[in-house]
C-alpha cells in the first residue's frame, strides 16, 4: 500500500487547521530552543552597558576563581564543565555577586549563559543556617522551572545543605504547613498562592527575586500582573534581577516596574548569515519527485545531519511515514507532539541516533546544531499571503558566528509560484541560489 501524497492546491490561499503553518507558544519555543541547543552559543558581539551611577566602576571577570564562590560552589561551576565565564557572565556576575546588592536587567538571546549567570547568583546569597525561602525565581512555564531547577541541582551537588522547593502544578503542600527549602523556583499563579493565599512561605523574608524569561512571561495572559502582585509583597531591600531575551518596548516597561536602580547589560545579537553557505534549487514535477529528490540527498549524507522544512504538518508527516516506510531513521518534530514527546525527539537527534529531521516551522530559529550540515526546503517559506518569507528562510538556512563553517540548502521547487519564491528570496539576499540537477545530488558534496 502506497502512502498518498497530500494535496496542496498551488492556488489555495485560505488555510485552515491542516494546511495551516503552526503557531507555538514563545514558552513552547524557548524551551525547544533550550533543549536543542545545550550548548553555549558563543559570540563576539559587543556588550552595552547602562548604568544608573555612571562613576560607579564596573569590572568583570575572565575566570569563574576570580569571583571568589564559595569552594564547594566553584566545584560545582567547574563540574557542569565552565571553564571560563560568558560574555553575559563576565559582566553580570560581578554585580550580581556584590555587596550591597545591585538590582539587574539583562538581556542577551538564548543560549548565551543568563540561566547559569542567575542561578550562580542565587545559590550564593543562600544563607543555609536559616531555614526558610530566601531566594525566588519565577519562570513561565512548568518546563522552564523545571529546567532552572536542573541546573541550580547541578551547580549545587557539591552544597548538599543547599535545598530547592519547585512551586509548580503538581506539587502540594499541607494546609499549615511552612516551607523550610532555601530557594523556590515556579510559576507565578503557583508562587502567589503558596505565598499569598496559603502563607507557606513569607514573600516580605525574600532577598533575592529572579524573573526569568520575562519577554515569554509578558505573551502568557495573566502571568505580568501576577509577577507585579508578587512583587509588591517583597521586602524593599531585595535584590532584582530580570532576565529576557528580547528587548521591546514592552518587555522595558515591564522591567521598568519590577526593577528599580537596575544596573542594564545588553548583549547584541549575533547575526545570522547565509555567507558560508551553498544554496541551491532543484526542479520536481510534483510532489513524488519531491520525495526521490529528498531520498537521493538522503544517500549522500554521510556525514552531519539535516533538516526538512515542510509548509504543513500534514506534509510533514506524510513525508515521515514514507521514509519510514522505506527504511530511513527520521525524526519528525511538529506542533502536534507534547512537551516530553519534543524534548525526546530534540534529544535524541542532537545525540545523533536519527540523521534526518522533519519539521514544520516551530524550529525554525534554534537549528543552530553543529552537526546540522543540509537544510532542505521541502517547500519554501512563505506567509499568510503566500509571499516569500525571506525571514523565516534566513532562519532555516542563515548560520551565526560559532556556526559559521560551511552548510548547504536545498530548496525543492515543484511549481511556478514555488519558483517565484525562491526568486525573491535569492534577490532579497543578492545571493545566488544555484540550479541543481535532481539526478545529480552527489554533486553537493
Ligand atoms: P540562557 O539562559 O541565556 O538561554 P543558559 O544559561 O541556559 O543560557 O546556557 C546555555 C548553554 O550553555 C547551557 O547548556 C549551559 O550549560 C551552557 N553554558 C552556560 N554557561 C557556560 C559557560 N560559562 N561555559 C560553558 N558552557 C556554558
Amino acid at each position: 500500500t502506497s502512502i498518498p501524497a497530500p494535496t496542496v492546491k498551488d492556488g489555495d490561499s485560505k488555510s485552515d487547521d491542516d494546511t495551516s503553518e503552526e503557531q507555538i507558544s514563545p514558552a513552547e519555543k524557548s524551551l525547544l530552543q533550550k533543549i536543542i541547543r545545550k550548548g553555549l552559543v558563543e559570540t563576539t558581539k559587543d556588550i552595552e552597558i547602562q548604568r544608573q551611577d555612571p562613576n560607579s566602576p564596573l569590572y568583570s571577570v575572565k575566570t569563574f576563581d576570580a569571583l571568589r564562590l564559595k569552594p564547594a560552589l566553584l566545584k560545582g561551576v567547574y563540574a557542569l564543565g565552565f571553564n571560563a565565564p560568558s560574555r553575559i557572565q563576565e559582566t553580570a556576575l560581578p554585580t550580581l555577586l556584590a555587596d550591597p546588592p545591585q538590582n539587574m536587567i539583562a538581556q542577551s538571546q538564548s543560549g548565551t549563559g543568563k540561566t547559569a549567570a542567575f542561578v550562580l547568583a542565587m545559590l550564593s546569597r543562600v544563607d543555609v543556617t536559616k531555614e526558610y525561602p530566601q531566594v525566588l525565581c519565577l519562570s513561565p512555564t512548568y518546563e522552564l522551572a523545571i529546567q532552572t531547577g536542573e541546573v541550580a541541582a547541578k551547580m549545587s551537588r557539591f552544597c548538599p545543605e543547599i535545598k530547592i522547593k519547585y512551586a509548580v502544578r503538581g506539587e502540594e503542600i499541607s494546609r499549615g504547613s511552612k516551607i523550610s527549602e532555601h530557594i523556590i523556583i515556579g510559576t507565578p499563579g503557583k508562587v502567589l498562592d503558596w505565598g499569598q493565599k496559603f502563607k507557606f512561605f513569607d514573600l516580605s523574608k525574600i532577598s533575592v527575586f529572579v524573573l526569568d524569561e520575562a519577554d515569554v512571561m509578558i505573551a502568557t495572559q495573566g502571568h505580568q500582573d501576577q509577577c507585579i502582585r508578587i512583587h509588591k509583597l517583597l521586602p524593599r531591600a531585595c535584590q532584582m534581577m530580570f532576565f529576557s531575551a528580547t528587548y521591546e518596548p514592552e518587555v522595558m516597561n515591564f522591567a521598568e516596574i519590577i526593577v528599580s536602580n537596575p544596573l542594564i547589560i545588553r548583549l547584541l545579537r549575533e547575526e545570522e548569515s547565509l555567507d558560508n553557505i551553498k544554496q541551491y534549487y532543484i526542479r520536481c514535477k510534483n510532489v513524488d519527485e519531491k520525495y526521490t529528490a529528498i531520498t537521493n540527498i538522503y544517500g549522500v549524507i554521510t556525514i552531519g545531519q539535516a533538516i526538512i522544512f515542510c509548509h504543513t504538518k500534514k506534509t510533514a508527516s506524510w513525508l515521515a511515514g514514507k521514509m519510514t516506510k522505506d527504511g530511513h531513521a527520521v525524526a519528525i518534530l511538529s506542533g502536534d507532539l507534547t512537551v516530553e514527546q519534543r524534548i525526546s525527539v530534540l534529544d535524541r537527534f542532537r545525540a545523533g541516533l536519527e540523521k534526518v529531521l522533519i519539521t514544520t516551522n516551530v524550529l525554525a530559529r534554534g537549528i543552530d546544531v553543529e552537526q546540522v550540515t543540509i537544510v532542505v526546503n521541502f517547500d519554501l517559506p512563505m506567509d499568510q499571503n503566500r509571499q516569500a518569507d525571506c525571514e523565516t528562510y534566513l532562519h532555516r538556512i542563515g548560520r551565526t558566528g560559532r556556526f559559521g563553517k560551511s552548510g548547504i540548502a536545498i530548496n525543492l521547487i515543484d511549481s511556478d509560484h514555488a519558483m517565484e519564491l525562491c526568486r525573491t528570496i535569492e534577490k532579497h539576499f543578492g545571493k545566488k541560489i544555484h540550479y541543481l540537477d535532481a539526478e545529480d545530488a552527489d554533486e553537493i558534496e
